[in-house]
C-alpha cells in the first residue's frame, strides 16, 4: 500500500470538488471492496475522499422509495419499506456476501465493485481490465465463472453484484452529482459491456458520486423471487442467478421482469422476453421459451459451458417459485 491522505467529507458538494481536483483521489464508503484492490496494488489513491457520513437513510417519495447511496447494505435489505414494498430487494441483498461484509457495505460501493475475476486481482499475469492492452488471461485459463453474454474480445468477466440483479428488474434510477452538475442514470445504462475498455466498468465519471437510488411504485411484491446458483450455500459469488418480479391477473401475466446475474458485464436484462410473457398463462412452457429469448447468443468457453444450460433452468425455477414466494430456498429471507 502506498501513503495517502484521508479526508471526511461534510457534504457532497465538498468531496465532488475534491474529487474533481486530484485524479489519483477515490470516494470511500464501506471500503469492502476497495481495500482488497489497495492490497492488491491493484489501485493506488493518493487521497482517500471518506462519504460514510453523508446518508440520508430512505425515505418515501411521490412515486416509489428513494435509498442513500450511503448506506449499509443491512440497513436497506432489513428496512420495513423494503421488506414489505420491494422483497425482491431484501432477498437479493441478503444473498450476497457475509452479514459482515453487508453491515459494512453501502449500497452506491455495491453497484461500484470490481469483478471478482481471479487474474484481475493477480498482478503477474496480463488483464485487460487492469491493464488496457495486456491480453486477457482468462480466455485462455480457467474460465469457469466467466460470462456467457455480452463479453469482448478483450475481457470475459461477469459482474459480482446480488443486490443489481434486483434493481435492474426492478427498473431502478440512480442520481449522482458531479462537477458538472447533477443528473439522473436509468440502471441499465450505468454499467458496460466490456468491448474495446474493459477498464471502465460504469458510465460515473471520476469525479461523480452516486447519492441515492429511486425504486419505481411497482415493487413486484406479491410475485417475486431471487434464485442464486453457487458453489456453496454462503459467501460465494453467483455462478448464475435470476431475479424475477410478476404481475399477474387471472392467471395471465400482465407484467414480467427477468433479470440474470453471473453471466455478464452487467445484469442482464432481454426485454423482448419479458414482453413475449406479457398475455401469455404462468406455465413452464411459457417461462422456458421465455429463457430461450434471453440466452440467445449466449457463447461458452472451455470451462463454462454449463452456465447456458444451468441459466435456462434458473429461470424457468425463479419464474415458477415467483407464483408462491413462500417456495423459495431456504436461507436469509425477508422477515415480512
Ligand atoms: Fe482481465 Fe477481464 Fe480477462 Fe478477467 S476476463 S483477465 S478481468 S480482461
Amino acid at each position: 500500500m502506498n501513503d495517502f491522505n484521508y479526508h471526511k467529507a461534510a457534504t457532497i458538494d465538498e468531496a465532488v470538488n475534491v474529487v474533481n481536483e486530484n485524479p489519483r483521489a477515490a470516494y470511500l464508503a464501506g471500503g469492502t471492496n476497495i481495500i482488497d484492490l489497495w492490497k492488491y496494488n491493484i489501485i493506488s489513491p493518493e487521497l482517500l475522499m471518506d462519504v460514510n457520513q453523508l446518508g440520508e437513510g430512505i425515505i418515501e417519495t411521490s412515486d416509489g422509495i428513494r435509498l442513500s447511496a450511503f448506506i449499509t447494505n443491512s440497513a436497506t435489505a432489513w428496512h420495513p419499506l423494503i421488506e414489505e414494498r420491494y422483497p425482491l430487494l431484501s432477498k437479493a441483498i441478503l444473498a450476497g456476501a457475509s452479514a459482515q461484509i453487508r453491515n459494512m457495505a453501502t449500497n452506491g460501493g455495491n453497484l461500484l465493485q470490481r469483478t471478482r475475476c481471479y487474474y484481475f486481482y493477480d498482478p503477474n499475469v496480463p488483464c485487460n481490465k487492469r491493464e488496457p492492452g495486456s491480453g486477457c488471461s482468462a480466455k485462455e485459463g480457467y474460465n469457469r465463472i466467466h460470462a456467457i453474454l455480452g463479453a469482448s474480445e478483450q475481457c470475459i468477466a461477469v459482474f459480482p453484484s446480488d443486490m443489481c440483479v434486483a434493481l435492474a428488474a426492478l427498473g431502478a434510477v440512480l442520481n449522482v452529482s458531479g462537477s458538472a452538475g447533477n443528473r439522473s442514470i436509468s440502471f441499465n445504462d450505468f454499467h458496460r459491456l466490456p468491448g474495446d475498455t474493459p477498464q471502465l466498468d460504469n458510465n460515473l465519471l471520476h469525479d461523480e458520486i452516486i447519492t441515492s437510488i429511486d425504486l419505481p411504485s411497482k415493487g413486484f411484491a406479491t410475485n417475486y423471487s431471487y434464485l442464486k446458483l453457487r458453489d456453496r450455500h454462503s459467501y460465494a459469488f453467483a455462478l448464475v442467478s435470476v431475479a424475477t418480479g410478476l404481475d399477474l391477473e387471472d392467471n395471465i401475466i400482465k407484467e414480467a421482469r427477468i433479470a440474470l446475474g453471473g453471466v455478464a458485464h452487467k445484469p442482464w436484462r432481454v426485454i423482448a422476453a419479458e414482453e413475449y410473457l406479457v398475455g401469455k398463462a404462468p406455465t413452464a412452457e411459457n417461462f422456458a421459451i421465455a429463457a430461450e429469448i434471453i440466452l440467445q447468443g449466449a457463447i461458452s468457453f472451455k470451462y463454462n459451458a454449463f452456465k447456458i444450460e444451468l441459466s435456462k433452468r434458473a429461470i424457468v425455477r425463479n419464474c415458477l417459485m415467483a407464483l408462491d414466494p413462500s417456495s423459495q430456498l431456504p436461507g436469509s429471507q425477508p422477515s415480512a
